[in-house]
C-alpha cells in the first residue's frame, strides 16, 4: 500500500461521502439542476448579511488591514472581541487570552482534542453525531464511543452515566444538532453536568465537555443555553460557517471557560496544536469578524423553510420531530432499511443522507439549506417514494 495502513479506512469514508457528491452533480447534468432535489448538503445558501461585504470592503480599502503572521491563537484585538461578545452577550466572564481564532468549527475541534486527548482516551459522544466527528478523532488518537440518545434525539442521562470508564476524557455534544436539529435543554444539560462532574470524581480524572456550536444561532425561538453555565469544566466552540454562510473561509474560534480547571493550560496548547495544522486562523476574516460580533443571516428564512417542508412531509405521511434548530430535518424511513429508502427517493431525483451514515439507522438527514423552490418542487417525489413502499 502506497498510503499509511490507518488511513485505508478514512479514505474509504471520504470516498463514500465523494460519490454522493460526485452522483449529485451528475445527476444535475443528466436531468437538470432544476429537476433534482439535493437535500445532501449542509452548505448554507443564504448570502452573507450585506454587512459582511461592506466590512470586508472597508478592511481592504484601510492602511491598517494586516497579511503578515500574528500570534498563533489569532489577533489579541478579535480574540479581545470575542471574549467581549460572549461576556456581553451570555455573563462568560472569559478572557482574551482563553480564546483561539480557528479554520472553522472544524478547526477548533481538531485543536481542542489534541490539545486534551492522550492516545487511546475515548470521546464520548451522542448518537446520531455529525460524521466529521471520526476524523478530528482519528487525529487526535482517540476512539470516539458513542451513546444512544432518547427515542426524541434528547440525552439520554441514565445511558452516559453507564458509559463513562476511567478512559474517558471528553463528553463532546452538539447542540442545536446534526443531523436531528435538537436543541437540548437547560435541565438535561444541567443533569449532564451533574453526572459528568460525579464521574470525573469517581475515576480521579476530569473530564471536559466540548460543546460544538456552529448552529447556535440558527434556532427557532428556543432557548439555546450558554455551557459555562451548565458546567464549569467546558470548552465552547463555534464557527461563522454557518450564523453568517462563510462556510468557504474558514474562520471559528474556540473558547474555554475561565473556571474550567487548568484552563490557561488548555488554552496554551490548543494555540500550539494549531500551529501544526495550519499556523493560524485566515488573517483576513479574523479582522472581519472581529468587526461582526452579533450579526447573523436571516433565520427567517430558515424558519420558514423548516415550516413549509415540514408541513409538506407530514402530509405526504412522514413521521418526525419538528426541529428546534440547525437547518436539517430528520424523519424515520418509512421503511426499515434508510439506505434502501434513500434509493427509492433517488427514483425520484431526491438526495438525501441516510441516518446509517451518523450511527442513526432507520432514518434519513435532509439539509433544508436550499432554495424554497427545492423544497416546494420535491413534494411530490416525496409523497411517491412514501406511498411506493406503503
Ligand atoms: N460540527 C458540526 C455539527 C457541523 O455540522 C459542522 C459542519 O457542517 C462542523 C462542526 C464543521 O464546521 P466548520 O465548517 O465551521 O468547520
Amino acid at each position: 500500500m502506497p498510503i499509511a495502513d490507518k488511513m485505508v479506512k478514512m479514505v474509504e469514508a471520504a470516498s463514500m461521502i465523494r460519490k454522493m457528491f460526485e452522483e449529485g452533480i451528475s445527476m444535475k447534468e443528466k436531468y437538470g439542476a432544476d429537476n433534482v432535489f439535493d437535500f445532501s448538503l449542509g452548505n448554507p445558501d443564504v448570502p452573507p448579511p450585506a454587512v459582511v461585504k461592506q466590512t470586508l470592503m472597508n478592511l481592504i480599502n484601510s492602511k491598517t488591514i494586516s497579511h503578515g503572521y500574528m500570534p498563533n491563537p489569532g489577533y489579541p484585538h478579535v480574540r479581545q472581541a470575542v471574549a467581549d461578545y460572549l461576556n456581553k452577550e451570555y455573563n462568560a466572564k472569559v478572557t482574551s487570552d482563553l480564546v483561539v481564532m480557528t479554520a472553522g468549527a472544524a478547526g477548533a475541534l481538531n485543536d481542542t482534542l489534541r490539545a486534551l486527548m492522550n492516545p487511546g482516551e475515548d470521546i464520548l459522544v451522542p448518537a446520531p453525531y455529525f460524521v466529521g466527528y471520526n476524523q478530528y478523532a482519528f487525529v487526535a488518537g482517540a476512539n470516539l464511543k458513542t451513546v444512544s440518545s432518547l427515542p426524541d434525539f434528547h440525552l439520554d442521562i441514565d445511558a452516559i452515566s453507564s458509559a463513562i470508564t476511567g478512559n474517558t476524557r471528553v463528553m463532546l455534544i452538539n447542540s442545536p444538532n446534526n443531523p436531528t436539529g435538537v436543541v437540548y435543554t437547560r435541565e438535561e444539560l444541567l443533569s449532564l453536568g451533574r453526572v459528568l462532574d460525579a464521574a470525573s470524581k469517581k475515576f480521579g480524572k476530569r473530564i471536559y465537555l466540548i460543546s460544538d456550536e456552529p448552529y447556535r444561532k440558527i434556532a427557532y425561538g428556543v432557548d439555546v443555553p450558554f455551557m459555562f453555565d451548565v458546567y464549569p469544566h467546558t470548552i465552547v466552540l463555534t464557527s461563522y460557517s454557518k450564523e453568517l454562510s462563510l462556510a468557504g473561509e474558514r474562520i471559528g474560534y474556540l473558547a474555554i471557560n475561565p473556571e474550567a480547571e487548568d484552563a490557561a493550560m488548555i488554552a496554551g496548547a490548543a494555540g500550539v496544536t494549531n500551529t501544526m495544522m495550519y499556523v493560524n486562523a485566515p488573517a483576513l476574516f479574523q479582522q472581519a469578524v472581529g468587526l461582526l460580533q452579533g450579526v447573523t443571516v436571516d433565520i427567517g428564512i430558515y424558519k420558514k423553510r423548516r415550516d413549509m417542508f415540514c408541513e409538506g412531509l407530514y402530509e405526504a405521511g412522514y413521521e418526525f420531530d419538528v426541529p428546534e434548530g440547525a437547518f436539517y430535518l430528520f424523519p424515520k424511513s418509512p421503511i426499515e432499511s434508510d439506505l434502501e429508502f434513500v434509493n427509492i427517493l433517488k427514483e425520484q431525483n431526491i438526495l438525501a443522507v441516510p441516518g446509517t451514515g451518523f450511527s442513526g439507522p432507520g432514518f434519513f438527514r435532509l439539509s433544508y439549506a436550499v432554495p424554497d423552490k427545492t423544497i416546494q418542487d420535491s413534494l411530490k417525489g416525496f409523497k411517491k417514494a412514501f406511498d411506493y413502499v406503503k
